[in-house]
């Protein structure tokens, strides 16, 4: 969560420039003001287990973020971190469970499928590679690609979902915004596990 805060910041414009083109130009500023919330949470409450750090996270996310993404990344994080339940560790197939139960929340709030052209495309190919994976550290690193390519694939899509789809076929060519942050998470997942 702290790296995951850490990109928000670090990537605010970038955000911000790609919901502009496509949307109200608000994600980047967004994301960072909800993570600079749920930082300032998690230094309050101290969670005892990594499930209940997400869950803490994903209240700030819903509390404190307007429009789309703040409930979509709020569900994001609390499914995940309901699914891991009160232990201490999580291994491989735990954990990818538990993106699973998060992505399937999404969805469910959200109702996007995939092409789409939001933040489940990167969410989906990012799970399937954990799938596929043997360890933690291989699943990570895999899910880090998948969201990546997941990313890339939505510029040439056309928007089904959220703000964006008001443009129609004016949404081409344009890297989706949420599928951007998403790509962030696996990344500061991958990079909080490698230490
Ligand atoms: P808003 O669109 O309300 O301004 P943000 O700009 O913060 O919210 O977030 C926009 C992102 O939210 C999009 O780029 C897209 O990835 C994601 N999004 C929007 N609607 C949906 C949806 N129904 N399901 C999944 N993701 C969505
Ligand atoms: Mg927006």
């Amino acid at each position: 969560m702290s790296r995951f805060a850490g990109e928000m910041s670090e990537h605010r414009q970038e955000l911000v420039r790609l919901d502009t083109a496509i949307g109200d130009g608000d994600h980047g500023t967004n994301m960072d003001r909800g993570m600079r919330k749920a930082m300032e949470k998690l230094g309050a409450s101290e969670p005892a287990d990594p499930g209940s750090v997400l869950k803490t996270a994903a209240m700030a996310l819903v509390s404190s973020v307007g429009g789309a993404a703040g409930p979509l990344y709020g569900t994001l994080l609390l499914q995940i971190g309901t699914a891991m339940g009160p232990e201490a560790e999580v291994d491989l197939p735990g954990f990818t469970a538990a993106w699973r139960k998060g992505l399937e929340g999404v969805q469910a709030r959200g109702k996007a499928q995939p092409g789409d052209k939001t933040m489940v495309d990167a969410l989906i190919p990012a799970i399937e590679a954990m799938e596929q994976a043997s360890d933690l550290d291989e699943g990570l690193r895999a899910a880090v690609q998948g969201a990546q390519d997941g990313m890339n694939a939505t510029t040439p899509l056309v928007a089904r979902k959220g703000r964006a789809s008001y443009l129609g076929e004016r949404s081409k060519d344009h890297q989706d915004p949420g599928a951007t942050s998403t790509y962030y998470l696996f990344k500061s997942a991958a990079e909080a596990l490698a230490g």
